[in-house]
């Protein structure tokens, strides 16, 4: 490494540094030939700066550069020192009002839906929130890079186009001043020379093609020898091959190959290998080799250095030049100039010419480089983006021929500029007008579309991937043409008509191409060997969907055009069908005397396609036509007569055909593509033109045809013909059974017929089909998706057809048709539809799919049960149709109509047989419905002269003629009445034959005595109704009530904890409190109770029954029975850390007996609260172990837990596990002798302790001096005066079961494992040690958490909780048991001496070092493997107290040492109370310990405010502690919400209410120990300002603050770079919830190693930060990562919303969005609870594609 860098630090060039930029600049301005004067410079000096070895050396190339080359420069553009020349520029400088800011990716952009001319105009942060548009609709995205802020540009915004900023200055600017005028003569003759030679020498060595020659006029005399290999980016090949090949090329490590890898990515090059020619030339040739086995090989260059060193130059002179134009809009335009001056080669040689068509011959860093200087140039000067789009325009061809060939992606192809003309209307305009651009665009395209079948229709079978690749590439172009289309003109000159025409033309050039594309013939017998594609056909349908669209806008915004577009769109129609017989046999059809004359034509047998878009765009025209009245002003221009209705319908019908066979499932074996395709063509996305223009078109038909003569042509076209119109022919067909299937299928297509006629009729709401508006027709949209079930915002947009813009016009008519629910703390916001709108319910709604009509069905009658009305759907009333289409209303009354109808009611009447259904009727009914409300409208709205032709009522009360004589339609529905068989019809037959009477008696307007008579039927009926409808009602509830159960039922049977999670808290707290007063109710009355010492309360030993979840069993809790376990989680914690910079190094050495009171790393336990025999969780566990041994073996798959780490799921709930606890009875009571001696007090007991301490250290060094005899030994024993009872050799026999015992050691093991990450080992001595902590940690938490939520400390705690701390607690009690004695002995010693100094322990932590709660735990926890061999008579219970209490004082003056009250002169002179002298005093003890040190306070009340909030925490674990350990019920005063609880926790905890009595009583003692504490150098250390300690309370963890508007998280990623590739900006950047740090995730650039394996930025942070546990927000996504290990992992719901109540993962809708505290809060309460990883459990479990992500590398 050393040998490779020595080069680079070579000393710099003198002869550089002596360079003066004056004199050069001097030298210059007396040049004749300024040119050659100038490349002489650069020829000499550039390869004296730039790449001088392997490696670049941006800072010093900078430096020279500036010093030798470019400031010479500046000194002669300005004439004198820059410094004062360039601000003098910016002053005198105008500057314009366009922002133009150029976006970093992952910037974040506004556009105004309401204001911006497109989705395209975008405004910067910055200025959006100085412009009026911060209060209208808006939507945020993140910038992909490139494009910059449209804030200025007038023609962007119909309103507010100026921020705050930018208006400033816009009144002075004169339209069209020339910014040069505010330029001297001298400086703009010196600016055109330097730019002029300059921009050209950029031009001219970027796009220099040879390897290892210079131009002419920059080759050197000395040229050195040396050489580079450089490394080229392509898209082919991937990060992982480049990476290997350059390590096997170069040989480099791989992390250098990622750097070079890297920045091959980022700037499209890099030099891998330095030296001479063969050097370089082996790399390459090794590259090549290596890379080109299955695709084209990586492009390496070997090129000369001095080459490079100019090229890099280059770019260096472009950012300078598009800094330098920044001091003044004048140097801006000079640039201009010099940039679109033709060379002397004419066309084409203009510098900006020859950039853009050598744009796919140069590398990323290069384009980009020059696009950015385009866009602060060319684009921000109007003048010039003119001309500067019509040389885009004029080269638009070529450019986009080298786009198909480059294999770059599009952004970073200068075809990707388009959008900042395309998009300016005025600019479009003038380009379409001048340029021709709509036909060259769309010519373009079809150039590189080339491949066609016979007819010249385009094909996509057997694509190559070269022509697919080409196919995806071309797409932007349809992008471009949308782009030009977008704003549509308000005004036409007869050039944009005659352009316009022009390119109407070629783009039904295009559309004739796509006419009848893909062709399907129905596949009989067998199966379709392959699917045929069918998706680029639809992918091109789904992209020109919008283009069409604008085209018929355009075409309505004038008459003239709308006409010729007609015409034009009309006369290739026809060319396309070359008349309609295409040489089918003619036949002629007939029925009731109807004939017709049509072809021969099935579509089960001949070529039938989907893709008619010239026969949809001219009915697109003819809606249009009728809309705009051009059809009644000029009919004599339209060539209305050329129209062949026939020919108009009959692709349109064939498709419609197509779909209805295809759902009665005659093209099963063409497959899924085929199904696809209908699919689509009926999808929200395609169905504008598609399916809704087909339907138009075959109404257009209707319109102008006999309706019988269509209804026939229909019948044929369905291949119905034959049993319409053979009466006895269907009777036939249905008596042979034999054909069964047939029948069935013949019965669908006739529901298919109806369904459509329903729809012919019914669909009305376009505008310019019926008299409706575009609000109208979105209403009836939202009605029918609601009409559905109520839905959110998101999810009904997206079942909305969006327009070129993205709007669905939902917002302007949403409140008008529906409710809003605001979203709770989970799910989102919903709309409801209003009441009221539920008449206007189509149940044959031609948009819905069959699922959703038959949800849309269920949903709206079970409303009407719930309202008790009558369940039938009768067809809403219509508004009515246009001019143009009003004749189509007849096919309801037409004859070959009513003969379906009633063929169809006269099966349903006879009712036998297969050959109808019940479907079919409901049709009819419905289109006997819809006649019926067609002609009471047409009644109504009568006016006098007209004469009513609708005559549906008069039709249907007529019987059938001769021969047959078949009743009338009338009378075979109240036949159907009465059907025993159409129970579920009767209300719709009812409200038929209601509305006949109704329309009747409106017809015969004088109310005569047949009406009256109908009236008594309804009086009849409607009591009849009565008393069936209440009948219905109890069924109905009856019905409700099973549902419900059966409900609860099923519910119960899921998981239903991740079902209702909630629900099921709720209930164990319930339980909770309901167990709680039970416990409590025997000594509630007794006033004191005391939980631990001597005076401990003693309750009744309660028996406790518990069930197993595995077996059922029901068992006792008694110490010799078998084990009870409960399920249980340990985990490693630094959610309570105040030092997250802290963590283990080496786990094996680590030593955990003192906890420090920063709490860096605990380990905390949880447990789902379910228990079971431990040998019934032992079955189970080794199952589920063996199962997922061979599930490995076979599947390799990942499951949402480690087995092999001990995971498993609790077998009820499925919460993540990792070990079970052992349920036990309060241990004490097992050991606690009773003994009514006098007990010491504390100082005594110390002195015992201290003494049975000291001989057990001195039997312990006996032991270990090797050479002593066991004779001996004894003797020494003898000879050490051991205390009075104590008898070190005494061991406890154990009280426990051999199953308990072993459970004992399952959970010791498991806790050691995991919260020291070791390997278990049951004999290490930290065993004990990690379960005391675990204990101290958990209930630590806990403490937390019930404080930050005000909670009461012994309020309903959820069972679980419940149930996990005793079990835990009692657990750490009795573990040492199964551990060895003289281990937990030493432990005790070790931490007694802590506190009361003796001998033999001096690496000891002093007092502000160890965290007292930990302390007091394990002290108390060890003790009786100590006390076990005393048999003085001490009790436990003393030792305890005492233990405590002395804890209890270290505590104190821990606070009182790191109190540091901030005197601020608050009344010290009130009396003080006793307890604030007596802290004085003891503070003044302290201040006399610490020689003076401890500062000087003379109030003892801020004191003991400070000991009394300091110790709080304290006590109320410790109260929790002995109310687990001891089982001692809890006071009632704490068990209820309030203040402070001080007095009660230290009754309970038998302390004196003035703490600081427990000094004085022990004054001998505690004198001298706080004298010890107070000698540590440390505290004196600390005291003099030399390190930190942690102060008291603690405060809480809380997650970081997030800013209320998401923008501004946005804002602040953006400015994020990855902090290892050297100000990139990262492309994941995530936020870690914990502590606030960015990170750059998911990347190569950021992977670091965790133990012997590659993980990514969060995985890594997790370690140090969160122990393996992680919570992040990933900002570009908007969405919340939860990590654990490195297998787990989910994401969740972020806490932001939109206004409509929900969020958008993915940012993919772009409404605002702002913080939801509540669901912050939410996150930060899993956090605090240790819930993460169960929440990963959970959500793994439910989505099993969680688990195949590789977490680690995020
Ligand atoms: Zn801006
Ligand atoms: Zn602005
Ligand atoms: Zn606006
Ligand atoms: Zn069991
Ligand atoms: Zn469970
Ligand atoms: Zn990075
Ligand atoms: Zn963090």
């Amino acid at each position: 490494m050393a040998s490779e860098l020595e080069p680079e630090v070579q000393a710099i060039d003198r002869s550089l540094l002596e360079c003066s930029a004056e004199e050069i600049a001097g030298k210059w301005l007396q040049a004749t030939d300024l040119t050659r004067e100038l490349y002489q410079h650069l020829a000499h000096y550039v390869p004296k700066i730039y790449c001088r070895g392997p490696n670049p050396f941006p800072q010093k190339e900078d430096m020279l550069a500036q010093h030798v080359l470019l400031g010479p420069m500046e000194w002669y553009l300005c004439g004198e020192d820059p410094a004062f020349g360039f601000p003098k520029l910016e002053q005198a400088n105008k500057p314009s009002h366009l922002c133009g800011r150029v976006f970093k990716v992952g910037e974040p952009t506004y556009s105004c839906r309401d204001c911006a001319v497109d989705p395209t105009c975008v405004l910067c942060m910055e200025c959006f929130l100085g412009s009026i548009h911060r209060d209208h609709r808006y939507r945020m995205t993140t910038s992909g890079g490139g494009g910059f802020c449209d804030c200025g540009d007038t023609e962007a915004w119909k309103e507010g186009p100026y921020c705050q900023k930018h208006e400033l200055n816009t009144s002075e600017i004169e339209e069209e001043e020339d910014p040069l005028v505010h330029l001297s003569e001298d400086v703009i003759a010196r600016t055109y020379n330097i730019f002029a030679i300059m921009f050209r020498y950029a031009v001219e060595i970027l796009i220099w093609e040879k390897e290892s020659e210079l131009p002419e006029d920059l080759e050197m005399v000395e040229k050195s020898d040396t050489y580079y290999c450089m490394l080229f980016n392509d898209e082919v090949h991937t990060y992982e091959q480049v990476i290997y090949t350059l390590q096997k090329a170069v040989n480099c490590t791989q992390k250098e190959a990622i750097g070079f890898a890297t920045t091959v990515d980022r700037d499209g090059r890099r030099s891998v290998r330095y030296g001479d020619f063969q050097y370089c030339e082996q790399a390459k040739s090794v590259i090549v080799r290596n890379t080109s086995r299955q695709t084209k090989p990586l492009k390496v260059q070997v090129m000369h250095s001095s080459i490079v060193a100019h090229q890099n130059f280059g770019l260096k002179l472009l950012s300078w030049l598009g800094s330098i134009i920044g001091y003044s809009d004048g140097l801006r335009r000079i640039l201009c100039q010099v940039g679109l001056q033709e060379g002397p080669d004419g066309e084409n040689s203009s510098l900006v010419d020859r950039l853009m068509l050598s744009d796919s011959k140069l590398w990323k860093g290069a384009r980009s480089v020059y696009h950015q200087l385009f866009m602060s140039s060319l684009l921000m000067d109007l003048k010039y983006k003119k001309l500067f789009a019509v040389r885009f325009a004029k080269n638009y061809q070529q450019l986009q021929r080298d786009f198909m060939e480059d294999d770059h992606e599009r952004a970073v192809s200068v075809t990707a500029l388009s959008v900042q003309f395309f998009t300016a209307p005025t600019l479009a305009r003038m380009l379409i007008t001048e340029e021709n651009l709509m036909s060259i665009i769309i010519k373009t395209f079809m150039d590189h579309l080339r491949h066609r079948d016979a007819q010249g229709r385009f094909q996509f079978e057997r694509y190559t991937a070269l022509q697919a690749f080409k196919f995806r590439r071309v797409q932007s172009l349809i992008l471009d043409l949308k782009y030009v289309l977008i704003s549509k003109p308000t005004e036409w000159s007869d050039e944009l008509r005659q352009k316009f025409l022009e390119g109407f033309d070629a783009f039904l050039e295009l559309l004739k191409c796509m006419q009848g594309m893909d062709p399907i013939t129905r596949q009989v017998g067998q199966h379709i060997e392959m699917e045929p594609e069918w998706e680029a056909a639809f992918t091109l349908q789904m992209k020109l969907t919008h283009v069409i669209s604008m085209m018929q806008d355009w075409c309505a915004s004038d008459e003239k055009v709308l006409i010729e577009a007609y015409k034009k769109c009309l006369a290739v129609l026809m060319q396309c069908h070359g008349g309609y017989t295409d040489g089918e046999q003619p036949i002629t059809l007939s029925i009731c005397g109807h004939s017709v004359e049509t072809i021969r034509y099935c579509v089960s047998q001949e070529k039938v396609s989907i893709h008619l878009p010239v026969s949809r765009l001219l009915a697109g025209l003819h809606v249009l036509l009728s809309k705009s009245e051009v059809a009644y002003k000029f009919p004599e221009l339209l060539p209305l007569s050329e129209l062949s209705p026939p020919m108009l319908i009959e692709h349109p019908l064939r498709c419609l055909v197509l779909c209805a066979q295809v759902h009665a499932g005659m093209w099963r074996r063409n497959g899924f593509s085929l199904v696809n395709q209908i699919y689509y063509y009926h999808n929200v996305k395609c169905r504008r033109e598609m399916f809704d223009k087909d339907v138009v078109m075959l109404q257009t038909g209707v319109s102008m045809m006999d309706p019988n003569h269509f209804l026939m042509i229909m019948l044929s076209r369905f291949e119905l013909y034959q049993i319409f119109s053979t009466p006895d022919y269907g009777k036939r067909f249905s008596s042979e059974i034999t054909h069964k299937d047939v029948v069935q299928q013949n019965n669908t297509l006739i529901e298919e017929m109806l369904y459509l006629i329903i729809m012919l009729v019914g669909e009305r709401f376009s505008p310019g089909v019926g008299q409706v508006n575009a609000t109208d027709e979105i209403k009836r949209e939202i009605i029918h998706q609601l009409s559905i079930k109520p839905m959110a915002h998101s999810e009904l947009v997206k079942s909305l057809p969006e327009d070129e813009n993205k709007e669905t016009g939902m917002e302007s008519v949403i409140e008008a048709v529906a409710h809003f629910k605001k979203p709770g703390l989970t799910g989102r916001g919903m709309y409801e539809l209003k009441p009221e709108c539920a008449k206007e319910f189509n149940l044959y709604f031609y948009h819905f799919s069959r699922a959703e009509q038959s949800k849309a069905e269920e949903a709206q009658r079970k409303l009407k049960r719930q309202n008790r009305e009558d369940t039938a759907l009768p067809p809403p009333v219509l508004p009515p149709f246009c001019p143009l289409f009003a004749s189509l209303v007849n096919i309801l009354q037409s004859d070959v109509m009513l003969c379906i109808m009633g063929t169809i009611l006269q099966w349903a009447v006879e009712h036998n047989g297969y050959a109808w259904s019940e479907s079919m009727l409901q049709r009819v009914l419905h289109l006997i419905g819809m006649a019926l409300q067609e002609e009471k409208q047409h009644l109504e709205n009568v006016t006098e002269e007209h004469v009513v032709t609708f005559t549906f009522t008069q039709k249907i009360s007529k019987p059938g003629e001769a021969p047959k004589n078949s009743p009338s339609i009338l009378a075979m529905l109240e036949t159907l009445q009465n059907a025993p068989y159409l129970e579920v019809h009767k209300d719709m037959i009812r409200w038929i034959l209601k509305t006949f009477n109704a329309v009747k008696k409106m017809r015969e307007s004088s109310p005569t005595s047949p009406v009256a008579e109908t009236e008594g039927t309804i009086m009849e009926e409607t009591s009849r109704d009565k008393d069936k409808a209440e009948r219905k009602r109890k069924a109905e509830i009856a019905r409700l009530r099973r549902e419900k159960i059966m409900a609860q039922m099923s519910e119960m049977q899921r998981h239903f904890i991740d079902e209702n999670k909630e629900l099921f808290q709720q209930t164990l707290e319930l339980d909770a409190s309901t167990s709680a007063v039970l416990d409590n109710s025997p000594v509630a009355s007794d006033m004191t109770l005391t939980a631990l010492g001597p005076a401990q309360t003693q309750v009744p030993e309660q028996r406790q029954f518990v069930t197993c979840i595995l077996c059922q069993e029901e068992q006792e809790v008694k110490v010799e029975s078998r084990a009870m376990v409960l399920a249980a989680f340990v985990q490693r914690s630094t959610v309570l850390s105040k030092n997250r910079s802290k963590f283990i190094q080496d786990p094996e050495k680590y030593d955990p007996l003192f906890m420090h009171p920063d709490l860096s790393c605990g380990t905390h336990t949880s447990s789902c609260g379910h228990i079971m025999h431990a040998h019934c969780w032992q079955r189970y566990f080794d199952s589920v172990q063996a199962k997922e041994q061979r599930r490995q073996q076979r599947l390799r798959l990942h499951t949402s837990y480690d087995v092999e780490n001990g995971e498993f799921l609790c077998p009820l709930c499925e919460c993540l596990s990792n070990t079970v606890i052992p349920l036990l009875l309060p241990p004490r009571n097992i050991f606690n002798k009773l003994n009514f001696s006098d007990q010491p007090n504390l100082t005594q007991w110390i002195r015992t302790i201290s003494q049975q301490i000291k001989a057990l250290q001195f039997l312990r060094k006996e032991e270990s001096t090797p050479n002593n005899a066991s004779t001996k030994n004894s003797e020494n024993v003898d000879e050490l005066q051991l205390p009075e009872g104590f008898r070190p050799d005494f061991r406890p026999k154990n009280p426990y079961s051999e199953s308990i015992k072993e459970m004992l050691t399952t959970f010791g093991t498991a806790t050691y494992k995991v919260g020291l990450k070791v390997h278990p080992n049951e004999e290490d001595p930290r065993v004990p040690i990690m379960c005391w902590g675990s204990c101290a940690y958990t209930i630590q938490s806990i403490e937390r958490i019930l404080s930050d939520e005000d909670k009461p400390l012994f309020g309903p705690l959820p069972c679980r909780l419940d149930d996990c701390l005793r079990s835990l607690t009692r657990f750490a009690a009795a573990h040492w048991t199964v551990a060895s004695v003289s281990v937990v002995q030493g432990h005790f010693c070790k931490l007694f001496a802590s506190l009361v100094p003796n001998d033999s322990h001096e690496e000891l932590p002093c007092i502000l070092d160890i965290d007292m709660f930990h302390l007091l735990v394990a002290l108390v926890l060890a003790f009786p493997a100590l006390q076990c061999q005393d048999f003085s008579g001490i009790s436990l219970g003393t030792g305890d107290l005492h233990i405590f209490h002395l804890v209890t004082m270290a505590h104190i003056i821990q606070i009182l040492l790191t109190s540091c009250t901030e005197e601020n002169g608050m009344d010290q002179e009130n009396p003080t109370c006793e307890e604030e002298s007596a802290v004085l005093a003891l503070y003044k003890t302290l201040h006399r310990y610490t020689g003076s040190a401890l500062k000087e306070i003379p109030s003892g009340w801020h004191l003991w405010r400070s000991v009394r909030a300091g110790i709080m925490p304290f006590l109320k674990c410790s109260a929790l502690f002995f109310h687990y350990l001891n089982g001692v019920p809890s006071p009632p005063d704490i068990q209820v919400p309030g203040t402070s609880h001080f007095e009660h926790l230290c009754n309970y905890l038998s302390l004196p209410n003035n703490l600081i009595c427990l000094f004085q009583e022990n004054s001998e003692i505690m004198n001298s120990l706080i004298e010890s504490w107070c000698r540590n150098s440390e505290v004196k250390r600390y005291l003099e300002g030399e390190r930190d300690a942690i102060r008291y309370p603690r405060e809480s963890n809380k997650l970081i603050n997030l800013p209320e508007d998401y923008s501004s998280l946005i804002n602040q990623a953006s400015n994020f770079s990855c902090p290892k590739s050297g100000g990139d900006k990262s492309r994941a950047p995530t936020l870690c919830l914990v502590c606030g740090s960015l990170l750059c995730s998911q990347s190569y650039c950021c992977q670091t190693e965790l133990e012997g394996e590659d993980v990514g930025a969060c995985t890594a942070h997790t370690y140090s930060c969160g122990s393996g546990v992680g919570i992040f927000l990933r900002v570009r996504e908007c969405q919340v990562l939860f990590l654990a290990g490195k297998t787990k992992g989910c994401f969740y719901s972020p806490p932001y919303l939109d206004d409509y109540g929900e969020t958008d993962q993915g940012l993919r809708r772009g409404n605002p969005l702002h913080l939801c505290k509540e669901r912050f809060k939410k996150i930060q309460k899993l956090w605090h609870q240790h819930s993460v990883t169960e929440e990963i459990g959970h959500a793994q479990e439910a989505n099993q594609t969680l688990v195949g992500i590789d977490w680690q590398h995020l």
